[in-house]
């Protein structure tokens, strides 16, 4: 059944999860924005194949974001979002004694700040409304921990802490928060490792097999939806099993 009424904003919707997640809302007959940073052509590609709404806007960027979202509501001519999505990141990988204050901030700014800012400017809409699905993609190196990607682990960490706070807080007033937690995923972001380090990873996935954006994409769609309209604060992981 097509949720016709329904209207969604991902930030990090030209490609990967984010890519897969405008799709699927898409294709669900959500009304769907998304935010990019820089890609031009690949966030046309997203907007022409699905009839989504592209802003480029860099998440770090507080008063571009705050104006993206305002204006993603006024084109959808709503008083308040459905449903907001923080997926875009970045990862950099390297040993904690190694990495820069620049790379450490860029990651802060990016991962965890650019989510909690995007629900902040969200949120007195949906507060307003008393309704609203806010998903935080973190990942499952936030709750197990992992070496090479300490900084990146820790802005994953974050926004789970986050999530679960937040939802405690705006759930009277009828906004629900959750966070999902991937695993390996066939995307961009996964590029940087060789194929023996994908081939090691997989080995421990009980599901054996590296996810597909598509398969975040389904657990964010129903986070999103009146389907979880009883879940709130909870982290979804979505790994193959990688971490149980
Ligand atoms: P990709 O690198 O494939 O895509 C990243 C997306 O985020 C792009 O749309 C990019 O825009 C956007 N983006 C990056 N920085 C900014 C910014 N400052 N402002 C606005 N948009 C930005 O990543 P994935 O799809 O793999 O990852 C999506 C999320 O999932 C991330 O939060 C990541 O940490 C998380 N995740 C990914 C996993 C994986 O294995 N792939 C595993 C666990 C979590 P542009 O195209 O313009 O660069």
């Amino acid at each position: 059944m097509l949720d016709v009424s329904k209207t969604v904003l991902i930030t990090g919707g030209s490609r990967g999860i984010g890519a897969a997640a405008v799709k699927k809302f898409a294709e669900k007959g959500w009304q769907v924005a998304f935010l990019y940073k820089e890609q031009d052509r690949a966030a046309m590609e997203v907007a022409e194949e699905t009839g989504a709404l592209p802003i480029r806007c860099d998440v770090t960027d507080r008063e571009s974001l705050k104006d993206s979202i305002k204006a993603a509501r006024i084109y959808f001519g709503v008083p308040c979002l459905d449903a907001v999505v923080c997926n875009a990141g970045i990862s950099i990988s390297g040993l904690f004694t190694d990495m820069t204050e620049d790379q450490w901030d860029l990651l802060l700014r990016t991962n965890l700040e650019g989510a909690m800012y995007t629900a902040k400017y969200a949120l007195p809409d949906m507060i307003r409304n008393k309704k609203g699905s806010i998903i935080l993609v973190s990942s499952m190196w936030g709750e197990t921990g992992g070496s090479y990607e300490v900084a990146y682990s820790t802005t994953k960490a974050a926004l789970i802490g986050f999530g679960k706070s937040l939802a405690k807080e705006v759930g009277p007033s009828g906004v629900r928060v959750n966070i999902v937690a991937p695993g390996v995923i066939d995307t961009d972001m996964c590029r940087m490792y060789d194929e023996d380090i994908i081939d090691g990873l997989v080995r421990d996935v009980p599901l054996c097999r590296i996810g597909k954006g598509e398969d975040v994409a389904s657990a964010i769609c129903f986070l999103a939806d009146e389907e979880s309209a009883y879940v709130t604060g909870q982290v979804l992981g979505v790994s193959g099993g990688f971490y149980i």
